[in-house]
């Protein structure tokens, strides 16, 4: 478990984002601490108005640097020139709000409490299909608050999903610690028919699919590439945390899975898919990962070239076995999470450069900052449009878009005139 210490600038947007991580950070056992010297991790949500907004939030990163154990640069600045804060020398990562809990989760999946209920946020309704996992990662301290997988009755779960359309949810988040095996407690693997449930429910909304462990998925790829297959609703996207590209790593880290089962499930849904996004997670500096280790990673990435990546420097967990390890030293751990998140901005970049003078069919999910509205695709890749009042654009809006432009984390894209309001079900790229 760790303490945070979250600074926000700006404006209103910029305070729902920092309220959005820190309940992310709290979900996930985490807690704030009395201040950034006593935080093992500051987080820092900048803003980019003037020149001297600027300079102060150099300084502010400085000395949140100087004061705590990690430090997490996120918000307009960060997106809009990281390059600052990288060149600046200090020890931060530079990273897109939604990437932030993630990397501070340690590599863990995100928790639901017992009781947790779908919640309705604007137009995203999120859906806890089921509690707890089937495994025993050794990193991992989530694990004692939520134990083995407990999945209620397909039929409850379709039932919540029917309620949140209902109340206007546009985007349903299938979520849970590990959706990949949702039933297995009552000796059956469910999840692609409560996905094709949830799609055949009437409305026009779309589905996202939460984080599936490559064990889980491995034995159910190819059913479950084919219900992405038929279902346009559906986001044909996936969230495979594959954590390390060596076997000996992944097994010290008690995973389930092989990197022959991540190629495997990839390998599948690029048969059955045009157009899908790859989203995974990488622990960088477990204690046992060697140097050779660490690039077996890197070359995974490059050979699989995820357009979705988290990276996360490795930090003990009190309580759990891999804490009784001897760590590696915080130097190799800084060179190696530097070296992946280079190679990750090099990768996602290219990704979204391929997609510059497309046309695709979007939804707008959340307003964005200042004036602006944060949309996905089908294959939920995040495109920003600008000046939304102006364009009449707002979260619910289902559109065609062309691609203008991009940085590392999103794209940036303009409404097609005349082409509002298409169906969800509308082909996705031109
Ligand atoms: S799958 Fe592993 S990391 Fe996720 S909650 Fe279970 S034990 Fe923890």
């Amino acid at each position: 478990m760790a303490t945070y210490h979250i600074e926000t600038y700006g404006c209103t947007s910029n305070r729902g984002e920092s309220r959005r991580i820190e309940r992310a950070l709290r979900d996930g056992g985490h807690r704030p601490a009395d201040g950034p010297d006593d935080a093992d991790v500051a987080i820092l949500n900048t803003c980019t108005v003037v020149e001297k907004t600027e300079r102060n939030m150099l300084r502010r990163a400085e000395e949140l640097a100087e004061d705590t154990a990690d430090l997490v640069v996120t918000g307009c600045m960060a997106l809009a020139q990281g390059d600052l804060f990288r060149d600046a020398g200090f020890d931060a990562e530079i990273l897109h709000w939604d990437e932030v809990p993630s990397a501070i989760l340690n590599g863990e999946c995100p928790t639901t409490t017992p009781d947790t209920e779908p919640v309705l946020d604007g137009v995203v309704g999120i859906l806890p299909i089921a509690r707890g996992c089937m495994s025993n990662c050794s990193y991992c301290i989530t694990k004692f608050a939520t134990g083995r997988i407990d999945s209620p009755p397909i039929e409850e779960n379709v039932r919540k999903a029917r309620a949140l359309v209902h109340a206007g949810a546009k985007e349903i988040r299938v979520t849970g610690q590990d959706t990949g095996v949702y039933g297995w407690d009552t000796g059956e693997r469910k999840l692609p028919e409560l996905l094709d449930r949830i799609c055949a429910i009437d409305g026009e909304f779309r589905v996202r699919l939460g984080m599936a462990n490559p064990g889980g998925i491995h034995g159910i790829r190819e059913e479950l590439a084919d219900v992405f297959a038929r279902n346009r609703k559906l986001y044909d996207f996936i969230h495979l945390p594959v954590q390390s590209g060596s076997d000996e790593v992944l097994d010290e880290m008690r995973r389930q899975h092989r990197t022959e089962y991540f190629r495997e499930i990839v390998e599948t849904f690029d048969d059955r898919l045009d157009e899908w996004t790859l989203s995974t997670d990488f622990i960088v500096g477990f204690p046992t990962e060697t140097e050779a280790d660490h690039e077996r990673s890197m070359e995974l990435l490059r050979e699989v070239r995820p357009e979705k990546i988290n990276v996360t420097r490795f930090s003990k967990r009190p309580g759990t076995d891999a804490a009784e390890m001897k760590g590696l030293g915080g130097t190799i751990k800084k060179e190696r999470s530097k070296a992946m998140s280079e190679l990750k901005r090099r990768v996602v970049g290219e990704a979204y450069e391929s997609m510059v003078g497309t046309r695709r069919t979007v939804l707008a999910v959340r307003p964005g900052t200042g004036d602006s509205v944060k949309c996905r695709d089908g294959a939920y890749r995040q495109i920003i449009v600008q000046r939304a009042d102006e364009r009449g654009v707002e979260p619910g809006d289902v559109f065609e878009l062309e691609v203008t432009g991009h940085n590392t984390m999103y794209a940036l894209g303009a409404p097609v005139d005349g082409e509002k309001s298409r169906s969800i079900g509308a082909a996705d790229a031109v």
